[in-house]
């Protein structure tokens, strides 16, 4: 690979959802943050040169973030949307020595999906490879969807949606840095609404691939999540203990 690729931290959300004052991202999963795990995991995958923040501008808790890699970690402040916190990291990019916006791609990936798994970003980074139109982990949808009624007083269901070719979008989405940008600043300038990546590329014309992730990719966003996501690690952390003892009776 002749490029570097900077991961993107979109962090500067406050959780509403979450009925919590700490925002969701500092919120402990096995007693350490979920931002630790997330970053940590971004720093320790191989393809990742550097990392880079968004932040809200009165954070307190990011010092506390114990970062386990070498690699550059920048920071820079978010925006009102995450599309424009995203924006401020690629525009803050630039201004690194070791940044080249004429190779370098960025992987941008949601501060509160610390489930990540190594094995899913190499696949994302490889299945890409340097297709102009990017791409993102995505999971096929299984359930069979509704659309609800938009005027009703209560959820009734309007029709059901064919989930043939449906997909749920996940992080990381990864795109060459440049494009991204001039599709997020297009997308800005004409008031589109932009709730990942994805779809600023889409609407600046590119087909982004679905590369498919793994279900404990969770995003944390109601309290449940969290007891979830510290089963899917404590699950992971015994899953590796026992490869350990096997490798050890297994001279
Ligand atoms: O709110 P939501 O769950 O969509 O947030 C997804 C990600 O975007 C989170 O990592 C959040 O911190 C981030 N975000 C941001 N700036 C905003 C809103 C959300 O960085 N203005």
């Amino acid at each position: 690979m002749n490029h570097s690729i900077w991961a993107i931290v979109p962090a500067a959300g406050i959780g509403k959802r979450m009925l919590s004052s700490i925002p969701k991202q500092y919120l402990l999963l096995n007693d350490r943050p979920v931002l630790e795990y997330t970053v940590n995991a971004l720093l320790d995958n191989k393809n990742v040169s550097g990392l880079i923040i968004a932040l809200q501008p009165d954070d307190v808790y990011w010092p506390q973030i114990n970062i386990t890699s070498n690699k550059p970690v920048l920071r820079t402040v978010g925006g009102d949307e995450r599309a424009d916190s995203v924006l401020n990291a690629i525009e803050k990019l630039y201004q690194h020595e070791d940044f080249d916006a004429e190779s370098d791609w960025v992987m941008v990936h949601d501060a509160v999906r610390p489930c990540i798994r190594q094995q899913d970003i190499n696949k994302l980074v490889a299945d890409v490879a340097t297709d102009e139109n990017g791409g993102l982990l995505a999971l096929p949808v299984r359930d069979t969807m509704k659309r609800q009624k938009a005027d009703a007083a209560q959820a009734m269901v309007e029709q059901t949606v064919d989930r043939e070719n449906l997909w749920h979008a996940l992080t990381p989405q990864y795109f060459h840095a440049d494009r991204l940008k001039t599709a997020l600043q297009s997308a800005k300038k004409d008031n589109r609404v932009i709730t990942d990546e994805s779809s600023a590329m889409e609407m600046a014309g590119f087909s982004p691939r679905l590369v498919q992730g793994h279900e404990d990719n969770i995003k944390i966003t109601r309290p449940d999540d969290l007891r979830l996501a510290s089963l899917y690690l404590l699950a992971r952390d015994g899953q590796a203990n026992d490869d350990l003892t096997q490798a050890g009776n297994n001279p």
